[in-house]
């Protein structure tokens, strides 16, 4: 074990519960002292640090299948760091580990808390992206949850960002019709070139409806097989009113609706009428799914089927919070993260 005793860390606390949106003056960045490891636990170095839209719902204390962060303490959520100083004989000094522990430069954690994962042979903030929740999240939603096959047209919407370009990009390569929508026309072009998408569109350009049928039309496509939904609203209401007789629809997640300003759709009564199925999920539920995601995703990065898209906010763990606004805004195509070593 390191003759080291203490280290310092900066941490992003949470000081207040937001209102309507988190905003800065819901949290403070201080310094924390931190003690050496003891038998059983490693300090960890973060390297890289996710932040999500979940995250939101934490500090509010509204998100009902997740625990609230609590006021006046570090937040949490996914991380990459190298083991620093270690108790631990499994996990030496300089191993590269994915843990909970975010939102802070540096961490002393049970070994139980970490998890392992090789080195060198990708970027470690893969493991937040294609490879981490949300490449899970997309596997597990469009593969299980809507039973997606060859063939489908499938609508995703936030389709260019970390879940919805994976989302796009797997059921582009399943064979499907893929139509995305995404908040800007700089997103709409890097949904149709660069992630080749059959049609997109920018939903802030008229009605979601107007905008939908054209992008259906442009796809060659009258209606949709498959929502994956994460945005809910008008987006959600606009996909059930196209729906094909038993559509099947992924609801992933309601961004347009975290801060309780839109209602749900009016129109559930075309969800009997058209034999549609709507079911939601969590993907941490499906953790038996896990390994067997890992296996296939590594090959389909290899292969380059599939793409980590990502943002990296460099400036260390003082720009984490803003690169949190930022993801809500929609400023971030893919995966949004912070890199806290530059
Ligand atoms: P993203 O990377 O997609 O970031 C969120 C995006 O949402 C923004 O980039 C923005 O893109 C879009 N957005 C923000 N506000 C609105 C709005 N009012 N209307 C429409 N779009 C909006 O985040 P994730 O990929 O991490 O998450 C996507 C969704 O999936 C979220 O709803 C999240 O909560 C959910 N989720 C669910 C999980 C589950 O287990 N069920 C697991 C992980 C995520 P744009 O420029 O297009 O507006």
């Amino acid at each position: 074990m390191s003759t080291i005793t203490t280290t310092t860390s900066r941490e992003w606390r949470l000081i207040r519960r937001p209102g309507d949106a988190p905003s800065e003056a819901d949290v403070e960045l201080i310094e924390a002292t931190l003690d050496a490891p003891g038998a059983g636990e490693v300090l960890v170095r973060n390297q890289v640090m996710s932040v999500e839209p979940y995250m939101w719902g934490r500090m509010a204390g509204t998100a009902e299948y997740v625990e609230p962060y609590p006021v006046g303490a570090a937040m949490a959520g996914r991380a990459v760091g190298v083991v620093e100083q270690s108790g631990e004989p499994s996990l030496p000094v300089g191993a590269t580990v994915l843990h909970d522990a975010g939102w802070r430069e540096a961490a002393v954690l049970p070994a139980r808390d970490v998890r392992a994962v090789p080195a060198g042979d990708r970027p470690p903030s893969t493991w937040l992206g294609a490879l981490g929740i949300p490449g899970f999240t997309a596997y597990v939603g469009l593969l299980d949850i809507a039973r997606c096959r060859p063939g489908d047209t499938v609508f995703v919407s936030a389709a260019a960002g970390a879940v919805g370009s994976t989302v796009a990009q797997l059921a582009k390569a399943s064979g499907c019709t893929v139509i995305g929508s995404a908040g800007s026309a700089e997103k709409v072009r890097f949904l149709t070139e660069d992630l080749g998408l059959d049609a997109a569109f920018d939903y802030h350009d008229g009605p979601v409806r107007t905008a939908l049928a054209g992008a259906l039309e442009r796809a060659g496509e009258s209606a949709i097989d498959v929502y994956f939904d994460n945005v809910g609203g008008e987006q959600l209401e606009s996909a059930i009113r196209r729906m094909r007789d038993y559509g099947r629809i992924t609801l992933c997640g309601a961004i347009s609706t975290y801060g309780g300003r839109v209602p749900g759709p009016g129109n559930l009564l075309l969800a009997i009428w058209r034999r549609l199925r709507l079911e939601g999920f969590i993907a941490t539920d499906h953790a038996a799914r896990q390994p067997e995601f890992e296996r296939v995703m590594s090959g389909w990065l290899a292969s380059g089927r599939i793409r980590n898209v990502e943002t990296v906010r460099t400036g260390g763990i003082a720009t984490a919070f803003n690169a949190f606004l930022g993801l809500l805004d929609g400023s971030d195509v893919g995966k949004t993260v912070v890199a806290l070593d530059r």
